[in-house]
């Protein structure tokens, strides 16, 4: 293992903020909350974001607050539609929790709570996940492979039509979160294929092949990073307490993207972190596939193959330190699964 990080996702109980306020003179527009799925959804809640400061602003230069996936995508939204923007924030990659996350195209991961949805949410949901899809498929094949899709391994001694469909919230002391991909945008990804005992390699008796997209988060950060410079943008390091302190800023329309930062900016208590912790591998090129069992998963990156335990999401827990008691763990169920590669 090369590096373990721990990152709080910005879980919004009822889903992502994108309500528009006024603050003093200034239009302010809010873009934080995705949870699990902040990579994922960033295109088109961002689109939607851009959209509302457009039509609430007052034309002019723009402030986006926050460096993460949701500031990045507001800023080079704004700059398409030929605003000059300045993104403020505290941090920047690799110390963001952007920078932290799986990255993978996950887009109903911890969303918003199953009993909490507001009406028209799946809707809502439904849009943005297609906006973002349909832009993703216009960053493949780039140098660095920033975005890549790969073949998916799932393992399970459980027939697979009796698996449930969407990803497990496995964790005993996890509430319930929505879920919709199944149900609303199933035909974005290809079709999987099933395969019993003696046709596969794994210690399981059966596996369920698929493919996903993945974000190579390092090469992709740079590229939205070196997108947004190439364009005139600025990036000023500026941490704000209050949202009496935004007043002073010299644009008049600001786009908030400071993800869990927002429970102290602005007391959002809508929003509770959920932690996860990833380990990393030394980079396999080789190895170009994500790979799934009942305890554990690991995901082809670039950077490194990451491993991570399917009770990756400890709710309300803001606990930063490793546990590498999990690392271990998922790694020996990694290694259990694929026993049989080794020996033939
Ligand atoms: C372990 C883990 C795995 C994940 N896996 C995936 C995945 O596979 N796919 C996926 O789609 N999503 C995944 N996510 C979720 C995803 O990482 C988040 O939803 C996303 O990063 C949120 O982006 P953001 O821009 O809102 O927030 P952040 O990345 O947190 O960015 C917030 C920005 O605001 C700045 N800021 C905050 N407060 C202030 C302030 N007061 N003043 C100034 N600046 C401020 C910060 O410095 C930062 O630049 C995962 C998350 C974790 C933790």
């Amino acid at each position: 293992m090369i590096k373990t990080t721990v990152g709080l996702r910005p879980f919004r109980r009822t889903g992502p903020n994108l309500t528009v306020e006024s603050l003093g003179d200034k239009v302010l527009v809010h873009n934080y909350g995705h949870g699990g799925s902040g990579w994922s959804l960033s295109w088109g809640s961002s689109r939607q974001a851009v959209d509302n400061a457009l039509t609430n602003g007052k034309g002019g230069p723009v402030a986006v607050i926050g460096c993460g996936a949701l500031g990045m995508t507001s800023a080079l939204l704004l700059q398409r539609a030929g605003r000059q923007v300045t993104i403020y924030t505290k941090d920047r990659h690799p110390n963001i929790t952007s920078s932290v996350a799986t990255g993978v195209w996950s887009p109903d991961s911890r969303i918003c709570l199953k009993s909490e949805a507001p009406a028209g949410f799946a809707d809502w949901w439904e849009k943005t996940c297609r906006t973002s899809f349909r832009h993703y498929q216009n960053l493949l094949g780039l140098p660095g492979n920033p975005i890549e899709w790969v073949d998916t391994f799932h393992a399970t001694d459980t027939p697979p039509s009796e698996e449930p469909d969407e990803e497990g919230d496995a964790r005993a002391d996890s509430p319930e979160f929505a879920h919709f991909y199944q149900e609303r945008v199933s035909d974005l990804t290809p079709v999987s294929r099933e395969f019993k005992a003696g046709q596969h390699p794994f210690r399981e008796r059966y596996a369920v092949q698929g493919s996903t997209m993945i974000y190579n988060i390092p090469a992709y950060t740079q590229y939205l990073l070196d997108e947004f410079r190439m364009q005139g943008g600025r990036i000023v390091t500026q941490e704000f307490n209050t949202p009496e302190e935004l007043k002073g800023l010299r644009e008049t329309t600001i786009i908030n993207c400071t993800g869990l930062g927002s429970q102290a900016l602005f007391g959002d208590k809508k929003l509770v972190p959920v932690r996860g912790q990833l380990s990393f591998l030394i980079p396999q090129p080789e190895v170009h596939y994500n790979f799934s069992n009942a305890s554990a998963y690991t995901i082809a990156r670039r950077d490194g193959i990451i491993v991570g335990s399917m009770n990756n999401g400890r709710y309300g827990s803001t606990d930063l330190s490793v546990d590498p008691q999990q690392s271990d763990d998922s790694v020996d169920a990694i290694a259990a699964s694929m026993a049989g590669l080794a020996t033939g």
